[in-house]
């Protein structure tokens, strides 16, 4: 049987990995700092620790043939590029994955993979918003935008440098705007899709939804399931990355929030005001990920934007019928 060490479990993507690994047959090890939030972890056993002490992560990875690295200080748009999260974010997960990186190397695990994320991308490519260029070859000369990109790039070189003068097998995935149910949706931490769905679920029909910015800044989002399919194939492979995990439907802001109105049935009219954006234009390529792994995402956005709201709208609705009048 395969041991696997997730760290960052109880986090959102960590919950939907832990979940199919024990579907596959894998003992699973959990790390987070706290628990799911909303579903109890089927992890064989799930460990409460900080990661940002090295004693945690040697005690972590005993024992186990592979590690998915998912653990960091992070959030949306909200979160990372105000400015006001830039030093814990860069310390945090700067510690979790220089201690990580040390003790794979030190337990001689088989293998370990490292979410980076499409952040590290230069702005400069990114400034049209129905062009943006994010091969992954285009990360050099490295200009991210934000505090969030640097540290993301420069553990990927932690792990590639761990990789080159001991051994460690590495993988590196750079993922673009993972959505779906059981994630974050409140709090300042959430991100787009999980916003517009509470905004649009909290709305009464013909009111209004804010949106930060003008709206037309572009993304692609990809639905959990599918993240997941492609960090277990990039484990699976003999290709170290870095690789992009992200869906190539490019949608904007306006439009996203469009295709959640027409979900909920609402028509509620469009309210820019002024809040963090990130860069213009952003889109995954895949052309790398279909050539080394045969494979790529390929769900409609359209889809996956159905089941969250659901599930979105079901906990505004919890939230609402528990809280006190
Ligand atoms: P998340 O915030 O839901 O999960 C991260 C988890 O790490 C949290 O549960 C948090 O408690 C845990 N953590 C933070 N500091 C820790 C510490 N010191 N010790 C132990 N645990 C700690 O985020 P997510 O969306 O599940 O993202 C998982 C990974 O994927 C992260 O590395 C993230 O940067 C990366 N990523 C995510 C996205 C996305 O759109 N969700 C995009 C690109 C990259």
């Amino acid at each position: 049987m395969r041991r696997t060490l997730v760290t960052g479990a109880g986090g959102f993507i960590g919950g939907h990995l832990v979940k199919r690994l024990h579907r596959e047959g894998h003992w699973v090890r959990g790390v987070d700092l706290k628990r799911h939030e909303f579903v109890p972890s089927v992890a064989d056993e799930f460990v409460i620790g900080d990661l940002r002490d090295a004693r945690v992560c040697a005690d972590a990875v005993r024992d186990v043939d592979e590690v998915f690295q998912l653990a960091a200080d992070m959030g949306g748009a909200g979160f990372v590029f105000t400015g006001d999260n830039d030093a814990d974010i860069m310390h945090n997960s700067a510690l979790i994955n220089l201690n990580m990186a040390r003790a794979c190397a030190t337990a001689k695990t088989q293998a370990v993979l490292f979410t980076s994320s499409a952040c590290i991308y230069p702005e400069r490519n990114q400034l049209d918003p129905e062009n943006p260029e994010c091969s992954e070859e285009s990360a050099y000369p490295a200009a991210p935008d934000s505090e969030y990109g640097w540290e993301k790039l420069f553990s990927e070189r932690v792990y590639e440098s761990f990789a080159r003068n001991h051994g460690v097998t590495v993988h590196v995935a750079r993922l673009h705007n993972i959505f779906g149910p059981a994630g974050t949706w409140r709090g300042g931490r959430e991100k787009a899709p999980a916003a517009i769905c509470r905004k649009v679920a909290h709305a009464e029909d013909g009111g209004e939804l804010e949106i930060w910015g003008d709206g037309e800044q572009t993304r692609s989002f990809l639905y959990a399931d599918e993240c997941i399919e492609g960090l277990l194939r990039l484990m699976r492979s003999d290709f170290p990355g870095p690789v992009n995990i992200g869906s190539e439907e490019m949608i904007s802001i306006n439009d996203l929030a469009r295709m959640v109105m027409e979900i909920a049935g609402k028509r509620l009219e469009l309210k820019h005001v002024a809040g963090p954006q990130g860069v213009r234009g952003r889109n995954s390529d895949n052309r790398l990920i279909r050539r080394e792994l045969g494979w790529a995402p390929s769900a409609t956005l359209r889809a996956g934007m159905e089941t969250t709201y659901r599930w979105i709208a079901d906990q505004v609705e919890n939230a609402r019928s528990t809280s006190p009048t």
